[in-house]
C-alpha cells in the first residue's frame, strides 16, 4: 500500500490540472508553478516512485513516455524552437513528488547548467 500522490489524484481526477494530453499509459499536464513559458510535466499512469526506482518491466512504458515527447512538443509548436525534458530524482536532484515525472520546458532560452 502507498499513499496516494498528488499526481496519482491527477490521474484520478480527484484534482484539477489543465492536461494536454492522455493515452493509456501516460498522462501530461501542466505545470502549476511555470519555470519557462511553457512547463509540462509528463507522468506513467503506474505509479513508479522515481527513476531510480525503475526495474525492467518498466521498461516500455518508460519508452512510451519519451516517445510521446516529439508529439507532444509538435502539437505545443516547440519542435524546432527546442526544449528541455528532466527528470528530478531524491533531494539532490530537486525531487519533490515521488510519483516519476519529466518535466518539459519550453519557451524561452534556457542556461546550462542548471543550479
Ligand atoms: P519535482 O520537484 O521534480 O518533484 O517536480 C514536481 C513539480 O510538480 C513541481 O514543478 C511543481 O510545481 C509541480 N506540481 C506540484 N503540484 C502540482 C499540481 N497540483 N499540478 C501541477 N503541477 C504540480
Amino acid at each position: 500500500m502507498y499513499d496516494k500522490t498528488i499526481f496519482a489524484k491527477i490521474v484520478d481526477r480527484e484534482i484539477p490540472a489543465e492536461i494536454v494530453y492522455e493515452d493509456e499509459l501516460a498522462l501530461c499536464f501542466r505545470d502549476a508553478q511555470p519555470q519557462a513559458p511553457i512547463h509540462l510535466l509528463l507522468i506513467p499512469k503506474k505509479p513508479i516512485p522515481r527513476i531510480a526506482e525503475a526495474v525492467a518491466e518498466d521498461s516500455s512504458v518508460l519508452g512510451h513516455l519519451l516517445t510521446r515527447i516529439p508529439l507532444i512538443a509538435q502539437e505545443l509548436g516547440i519542435i524546432e524552437s527546442g526544449f528541455r525534458v528532466v527528470i528530478n530524482n531524491g533531494p539532490d536532484g530537486g525531487e519533490t513528488v515521488p510519483h516519476l515525472h519529466i518535466h518539459l520546458l519550453a519557451g524561452r532560452p534556457l542556461q546550462w547548467p542548471p543550479g
